[in-house]
């Protein structure tokens, strides 16, 4: 039987859902609202907050209030018990308000006679909308069944705003999601786009958030959660390799699914009015409130795993499927919380630009943005609650910066900042044929880094001399088995094929730290996995893989020279070893009768500052040395290259770091053995002069920076830009960057 509060709460959600069906303006609405939650909830006052602007709320509708403090009185988030709601997404119940901590009498509304208080947020999602009021006159404590009723309350509030209920003539709220909206992300790939937005997981609206069948709606709910629990349980059964953290994912969400507490909260709501939809979406959205005060990691990555079954809930419970059938915009810019590298791929270039919640600039996707040469914004929080499919979308790269439904006045600019770089890259493509050499003589070779036929075009459109670091993982990444021989011959004989005769250095398979491989058992013993078992020490250690590849390498060469590095040596044994390696499959493809390279070259990638002090017999055996900087970097100032906390702590233009490259330049030149850098840092243009006058003659780089970096190369003079350096390094300066601008710019 229901209870006379459940019954209640049902006819109160009955009332408001005529209410809302009457074809009124929004402002009619809002009020009747607070009128019908008033005599429902016997009280004297029922007030509805809304946020103005992130910081601001203001009131919207009242009943028992002054009514003409209407849209006039405002307050800020945390002001006042209001604000505190708001800031908190907790309820506050008070039997006596005025002596709460923070109470803030606001004369205007003349709400001094009411004793009582009771507010809880209206939130959608995570998302705060505002706040839901009632007081009273008389000293009274809501129970915890009328926090409960008015909370569902909000919640249909909440739904009601999403559906575009309160706008109108008059109206308390400007249409929601029809805003301008900024982000501030960080940056993942430099460029900038125009587009409309693509949403990779499109977000399930509930049209019905009220129901008035509960027994047909729990029925609904208790369908749908053992269709949920039948489709996890076959993830988990299904005899295929599942790596631990997938498998972790997996049984947490069977924990939920089948969580008692969790299904009783549910059918908690839909007792007291709300659709089975409707009653997911409330769990979810405490859920997302509660994520945001959770500073345990465990927790939070917890609370995640809920709000990703809720989806797959809600997509059961609304038939509104991953592929809602939305049709892909023109000029697509996907939006996403995340995204892993193969479904990136499979968008490919349709996409002029991708804007994520989360990310990191180190992650596969981020790569494979970069190999796609799109625009990346990465850590832009909440847009995935913000933006609808089909939106006007800008996206700037270079800052890190997006800007959603764009004012006119916005996208002007930022047609202006598109036109500017597109005659930038005109300038760029006028000297894409000429040579980077410098004002003092010096030729500089720029190569490119690549990783995926897609990059291939790449060669002919930035005059790169070559590819400098060929990323083999990538092909290994994108499948969900390890590749056959066969077909990595192939792959690796049609990039040789696209490169026309240029250098191509293939690095062998550099996988482990953040590169896992889905097929790969993960380690369970790796506290640090970037110091752990990666690159070399895997191919050493189990040399199957390594050596098919180097297999597929010979045969692709099919009688053209190979040049080919191994990640990650940190010391002479290690190259040694992997050498005799690349020998011995040499000589076993002779064998065989296979072509054989015209010439083969084996270079050792300097990774681990180690490496820069090894024996002199290291650079004699080395055929060539690339600097792979972003590890050097990183295990140089030991801090992480995926922490963003640490990652720009120390710059690369660091006295100490310069003298570690101009050490290994030196290094190598005592052997003649030919040394490049292909980290990022070499494709930004005032670094790759640093590097240049530190004395490197080869640097490698994404294709889009070898515009940049030669139109600078050929404007300056390595021996003044050496004297600025040497300069700053005798006065002690912790970074030669300062006085190297203001020495850029003394020269114009
Ligand atoms: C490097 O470490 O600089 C490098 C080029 O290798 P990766 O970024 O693939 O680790
Ligand atoms: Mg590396």
């Amino acid at each position: 039987m229901p209870d006379r509060t459940e019954t209640e709460s049902r006819k109160l959600l009955g009332r408001l859902r005529e209410a809302l069906a009457q074809d009124s303006a929004g402002q009619a609405r809002l009020d009747r609202i607070t009128a019908l939650t008033a005599g429902s909830m016997e009280t004297e006052v029922c007030s509805i907050y809304l946020f103005r602007d992130s910081e601001t709320l203001e009131l919207c509708a009242t009943e028992g209030l002054r009514k003409d403090a209407v849209h006039q009185t405002r307050m800020r988030l945390g002001e006042g018990l209001v604000g505190r709601v708001a800031k908190t997404a907790r309820p506050i119940n008070s039997a006596n308000a005025p002596q709460e901590r923070g109470f803030r009498f606001m004369p205007e509304t003349g709400e001094e006679i009411y004793s009582s208080f009771l507010g809880v947020p209206i939130q959608r999602l995570g998302e705060r909308l505002g706040v839901l009021v009632v007081q009273s006159k008389d000293a009274r404590s809501y129970s915890e069944d009328e926090v409960y009723a008015l909370e569902v309350v909000a919640m249909v509030l909440a739904e009601m705003t999403e559906l575009g209920a309160f706008v109108g003539e008059g109206a308390a709220l400007s249409a929601r999601h029809q805003n301008p909206v900024m982000f501030r992300g960080t940056v993942g790939q430099e460029g900038t786009a125009d587009g409309h937005v693509y949403l990779h997981e499109p977000r399930v609206v509930v049209t019905n958030p009220i129901a008035d069948d509960p027994v047909r709606e729990a029925e609904r709910l208790t369908a749908a959660i053992d269709q949920l629990r039948q489709s996890v349980d076959d993830m988990l059964g299904r005899n295929q390799i599942i790596d631990k953290d997938s498998r972790q994912v997996l049984e947490t969400y069977r924990m939920f699914a089948n969580s008692r507490s969790w299904m009783r909260r549910m059918q908690e709501d839909i007792a007291r009015g709300l659709s089975a939809e409707a009653a997911v979406e409330k769990e979810q959205s405490s859920a997302r409130a509660r994520l945001r005060s959770v500073p345990d990691l465990y927790m939070r990555e917890r609370l995640h795993d809920l709000d990703d079954l809720s989806n797959r809930l809600l997509r059961i419970l609304t038939g509104q499927g991953g592929e809602t059938g939305a049709e892909m915009p023109d000029r697509p810019i996907l939006i996403a919380r995340n995204i892993g590298p193969g479904d990136l791929l499979e968008y490919g270039r349709k996409l002029r630009g991708v804007v994520l919640e989360q990310g990191s600039v180190g992650s596969h996707a981020a790569i494979v943005a970069r190999a796609l040469a799109i625009p990346l914004v990465i850590h832009a929080e909440r847009i995935t609650a913000e933006a609808l499919n089909g939106d006007r979308i800008l996206v700037d790269g270079d800052q890190g910066i997006v800007h959603l439904r764009p004012e006119d006045n916005v996208a002007n600019a930022f047609r202006d900042k598109i036109a500017m770089q597109a005659s930038a890259q005109e300038r760029y493509a006028s000297i894409r044929d000429q040579p980077a050499t410098t004002k003092c003589g010096e030729t500089i070779k720029l190569m490119m880094n690549a990783g995926l036929m897609a990059d291939l075009p790449s060669l002919e459109g930035s005059g790169a001399e070559g590819v400098g670091l060929f990323r083999t993982e990538l092909q290994f990444l994108i499948r969900s088995h390890v590749p056959r021989r066969g077909e990595l011959a192939a792959l690796y004989g049609r990039v040789l094929d696209a490169a026309k005769g240029r250098p191509v250095i293939f690095r062998t398979l550099d996988i482990g730290s953040d590169k896992v491989l889905p097929y790969m058992k993960p380690q369970d013993d790796e506290p640090n996995p970037a110091l752990g078992w990666r690159a070399i020490r895997v191919g050493l250690d189990k040399p199957g893989v390594m050596r098919m590849q180097l297999q597929a390498l010979i045969r692709a060469c099919a009688g053209r020279p190979l040049s080919l590095m191994f990640p990650f040596v940190a010391q002479f044994d290690e190259f040694r070893e992997a050498r005799q390696h690349a020998l011995n499959e040499l000589e076993r493809e002779r064998k065989l009768g296979h072509v054989l390279p015209s010439d083969v070259k084996i270079g050792a990638m300097l990774e681990t500052p180690s490496l820069a002090f090894a024996p002199r017999q290291f650079f004699e055996m080395a055929d060539f040395i690339s600097i792979g900087g972003n590890d050097l970097k990183q295990f140089f100032f030991a801090a992480d290259r995926e922490n963003e906390r640490v990652r720009r702590r120390y710059d690369t233009l660091n006295v100490s770091f310069l003298s570690m490259i101009e050490h290994i330049v030196g290094r190598c030149a005592e052997t003649g053995t030919p040394v490049s850098f292909c980290g990022e840092d070499a494709g930004r243009p005032i670094e790759a002069m640093c590097f240049a006058a530190m004395g490197l003659r080869t640097l490698s780089m994404r294709p889009a920076s070898i515009g940049p970096v030669k139109h600078l190369l050929r404007r300056v003079d390595l021996n003044g830009a050496k004297a600025v350096i040497d300069a700053a390094r005798t006065t002690g300066d912790q970074s030669v960057r300062p006085a190297v601008m203001e020495w850029l710019r003394s020269q114009n």
